[in-house]
């Protein structure tokens, strides 16, 4: 999968990506993120990517064109138009289905916004989708983009060294993650559950569900309505 950030900050963006699982794939080539410096596009003397709102009020947005030529350039790289995310308040609310979704495209372009936003003729003219991380307001659309583009990352093959990591976790198939405990098998007097320690596979399996189960219903009844299992 290939990932394009578009960013006034793209040393913040590939500080982050290059480290850890994401800067593994990125070494091993199962995943190439390219992060673009949106005021390489544009063309005045003082490299100008704001104005001030038509109309009044406070604060600046980000120029159409600039953010338009560097997308435009990206298409032209790539040889086709990648699926456009605008990381902004007003989008739908990331979830993990939304994630599984995203992450079947070839190639993902990322917009983070700063200041009061972007022009709305650039995102109703090029923008695929409206993303949001949650319903609060950042300064910038960077960590919602980094955000975005690691937990797609994590779903694309290659990049977990064994792809059951993400099936088993929380949110996956709709429940929360069992409770896991990893060496000492007894810590300050507390035990591992002995199903744990039994080496029996099949009685493993149904504790491990049955915990996932307990544990949802328990925090997040909201995400067993739709299922059978309640
Ligand atoms: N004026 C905008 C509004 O009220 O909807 C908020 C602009 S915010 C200060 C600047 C940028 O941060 C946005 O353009 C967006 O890219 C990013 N941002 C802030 N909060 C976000 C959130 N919850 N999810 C995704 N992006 C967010």
């Amino acid at each position: 999968m290939r990932i394009d950030i578009l960013t006034l900050f793209p040393e913040m963006c590939n500080t982050v990506m290059n480290e850890s699982i994401t800067g593994r794939a990125i070494k091993k080539g199962v995943l190439q993120v390219y992060c673009h410096q949106i005021r390489d596009y544009t063309y005045d003397k003082h490299n100008r990517v704001d104005d001030t709102v038509y109309g009044g009020g406070k604060g600046m947005l980000l120029l159409a064109e600039p953010i338009a030529d560097c997308f435009e350039h990206i298409c032209a790289d790539i040889g086709e138009k990648p699926y456009f995310v605008y990381m902004s308040p007003k989008g739908k609310i990331l979830n993990q289905e939304k994630i599984k979704q995203l992450s079947k495209h070839k190639n993902i372009a990322i917009l983070c916004g700063r200041y009061e936003g972007v022009d709305q003729r650039l995102i109703d003219n090029f923008v695929d989708e409206e993303i949001s991380i949650g319903d609060y307001v950042l300064t910038g659309g960077e960590l919602p983009a980094l955000i975005l583009a690691d937990s797609i990352s994590r779903l694309v093959p290659g990049v977990l060294s064994d792809d059951e990591c993400f099936m088993l976790e929380s949110h996956y198939n709709g429940l929360l993650e069992c409770p896991q405990y990893t060496k000492p098998a007894v810590w300050r007097g507390h035990q591992v559950p002995q199903v744990l320690l039994s080496g029996h596979h099949e009685n493993v399996d149904k504790w491990r569900y049955e915990q996932a189960l307990e544990i949802t219903k328990k925090r997040r009844p909201d995400m067993l309505k739709d299922q059978n299992d309640i």
